[in-house]
């Protein structure tokens, strides 16, 4: 079966004088429609799309939160999730950060967990995160469905920056969140349409693109990314190779100086994101200063050829 076409348009007829089943595009649009059934099939749940993934981290901190509630967020995680929490301070809501690979702390309003955490690639223990009374939120973003649909893991809500490996061609901002119940789809439903955090037709279009080939893209990604984890292993100017043992997203640390690497290799762009066919590589330390090790060089690996890739690391190494 091929895509559905776009529809852009903003409005549709009523019929028989009501409002059917699209008739404003802030409210819904076919294409998006299509495109949250796809995603939302694949995790198990029913999924609901955003502008970025930071809109839909915003949408379910302020449909679901308020004033005065605290998050339990895992250490180490994307560095622009805390941030974005400390936006919210304002407003009354704090949050707190933990080591996700142990059970969250008592006295919190939501668990938002990681999996693998970007970009030091460590894994959450589901089962404690199950058993705290808050709802558990796991930023699937570097897992995707095809490694972890973390609802059967006991989470009630997934996050994905599907810009990255969902989208996976580098062309599209998009988040979404897929939720176990229908009442909190609901809430979240009603929150986006009333803030327009929305997600345009053609993105979920570039969405419905991207899942014909998700599979395909990540189980490539994952072997190179594996050998490439164990080549790096053992090599003489590499200290620390950080790998879950699946998808595309490593990071390592280097003996020497991560800026030199970081801008001598021909086939590894060195740019931010990850996801993408193309693979990138950069120092997170510009971005998260020293939240992460100064000379730890993050890789997301792409589609290009294993010993092409390994021989551009090789030679960045030696510079
Ligand atoms: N979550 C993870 C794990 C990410 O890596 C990112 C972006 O880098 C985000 C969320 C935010 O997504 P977006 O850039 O689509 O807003």
């Amino acid at each position: 079966m091929g895509l559905p076409p776009v529809d852009r348009s903003t409005l549709w007829p009523y019929v028989d004088g009501e409002p059917g089943d699209f008739y404003y595009q802030r409210y819904g649009h076919p294409t998006g429609a299509a495109a949250e059934k796809a995603l939302g099939d694949l995790d198990g749940g029913e999924a609901l799309l955003f502008s970025s993934g930071t809109g839909a981290a915003t949408s379910v901190v302020l449909a679901l939160l308020g004033p005065g509630d605290t998050i339990a967020v895992a250490e180490g995680c994307y560095f622009g999730t805390p941030t974005l929490f400390g936006v919210f301070e304002r407003w009354g809501l704090k949050h707190v950060e933990f080591d996700q690979t142990g059970p969250p702390p008592d006295g919190v309003q939501l668990v938002w967990l990681e999996a693998p955490s970007n970009p030091f690639l460590t894994m959450p223990d589901f089962e404690a995160a199950a058993a705290h009374p808050a709802p558990v939120l796991v930023d699937a973003t570097a897992a995707t469905p095809v490694h972890l649909r973390p609802l059967e893991h006991g989470a009630d809500l997934v996050l994905h920056s599907a810009t990255k490996y969902l989208g996976g061609h580098s062309d599209v901002l998009l988040g979404a969140v897929v939720c176990r119940d229908s009442e909190t789809a609901a809430r979240l439903r009603e929150f986006r349409t009333r803030t327009g955090i929305v997600a345009a037709p053609d993105a979920a279009y570039l969405l419905l693109r991207g899942l014909k080939t998700l599979e395909v893209r990540v189980q490539r990604q994952t072997e190179t990314a594996r050998e490439l984890a164990r080549r790096l292993d053992a090599h003489s100017m590499v200290e620390t190779v950080r790998y879950p043992g699946f998808g595309g997203l490593l990071s390592f640390d280097v003996d020497g100086d991560p800026r030199a690497v970081e801008t001598s290799t021909h086939l590894i762009q060195n740019a931010t994101s990850l996801g993408g066919i193309e693979s990138t590589m950069e120092s997170r330390h510009r971005w998260e200063g020293d939240r992460v090790p100064v000379n730890l060089l993050r890789l997301s690996v792409g589609l290009e050829d294993v010993d092409e890739l390994w021989a551009d690391l090789e030679q960045a190494l030696q510079s």
